[in-house]
């Protein structure tokens, strides 16, 4: 099915002359993403890639923003990609609103939205060649929590950036240290790819925003800001003067201190190697993990 058709199939229900503007076209394929990415490039136009698991919130779409900055033509892929997943995790509940996602992602202006099958993917299932970040940078933290997590993160862009070839791509402060590694591996593998890092959108009350948090009952919902309270906590220790970083992981740890909130992690960490440091400075990240009930969190801030 050429771009074109793709695009007028995704317009049965709405005008025509609206969606030539507003709807984006929808490639289930890789053969369909490099037919659309070769037509971009023939017209001489950038391509942004947004890499996603899809049920995009507004932190998602922050993302879309970014990459229209310096992009000419924005795709955003959804894909829950299973590599990622350890068997005791949420892949099968992992919440998924395909139809929802395309409204959203239209409402910014999208160009493409690629959503392929696992099957697509991962044709062979378990791929026999994948990337691995070492221990230093990609063995503490979530990939101490999570084993296998990082290889199956790594693997799956490296191969979006294979099927896009695209100029550049966003991906979230929200996974400080996913970024730390997608940005590592771009470099260290040369993948000609300009990774760009947007800032963590949060709800109202400091939540950062999060496809996971639906999973939350109204309780665990109030409990979950301990979290960004810790890191809020945390910036206003460091703005206050402390520098020894021992002292502010005791503090986010004790943000922690929570009824129904597991803290997993809460450090100070190198923003480059994510290696714990003793004294902090300005760039220093404060990263937390906790589980509130049985969803999984995460959040961060960066010492300025
Ligand atoms: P996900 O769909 O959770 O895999 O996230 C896709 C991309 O969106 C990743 O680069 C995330 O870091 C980013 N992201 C997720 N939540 C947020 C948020 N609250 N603010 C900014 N970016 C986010």
């Amino acid at each position: 099915m050429s771009v074109e058709s793709l695009a007028a199939a995704e317009c049965i229900d709405v005008a025509a002359a609206e969606c030539a503007d507003a709807a984006p076209v929808v490639a289930r394929t890789k053969a369909e993403v490099r037919a659309w990415v070769a037509e971009q490039r023939a017209a001489g136009k950038r391509v942004g890639l947004v890499p996603t698991m899809g049920y995009l919130h507004d932190g998602h779409l922050s993302l879309i923003d970014r990459a229209r900055e310096t992009a000419d033509v924005v795709a955003v892929s959804i894909f829950v990609n299973p590599l990622q997943f350890g068997p005791a995790e949420d892949l099968d509940r992992y919440p998924r609103d395909l139809e929802r996602d395309l409204a959203l992602a239209a409402s910014r202006g999208t160009e493409l939205v690629f959503a392929p099958s696992a099957a697509d993917m991962y044709p062979e299932g378990e791929p026999r060649v994948s990337v691995l970040p070492d221990e230093e940078i990609g063995g503490r933290l979530d990939g101490g929590a999570r084993p296998g997590h990082f290889r199956g993160v790594l693997t799956v862009v490296a191969k979006l950036f294979g099927i896009f070839t695209p100029d550049m791509a966003v991906f979230g402060q929200k996974d400080f240290q996913q970024a730390a590694l997608i940005r590592r591996m771009a470099l260290d593998l040369d993948q000609g790819v300009r990774v760009e890092v947007a800032p963590i959108v949060r709800e109202p009350d400091g939540l950062a925003m999060s496809s996971r948090n639906v999973y939350l009952s109204p309780e665990e919902r109030e409990r979950a800001r301990a979290l960004s309270r810790g890191l809020e906590h945390g910036r206003a220790l460091f703005a206050a003067g402390e520098r020894d970083a021992e002292a502010l992981r005791a503090a986010l740890w004790k943000a922690l201190e929570v009824p129904g909130v597991q803290a997993e992690y809460a450090e100070a960490a190198n923003p480059l190697t994510l290696e714990p440091v003793a004294t902090a400075d300005s760039g220093t990240v404060l990263l937390v993990a906790a589980r509130v009930g049985r969803t999984r969190l995460i959040d961060n801030a960066v010492l300025s």
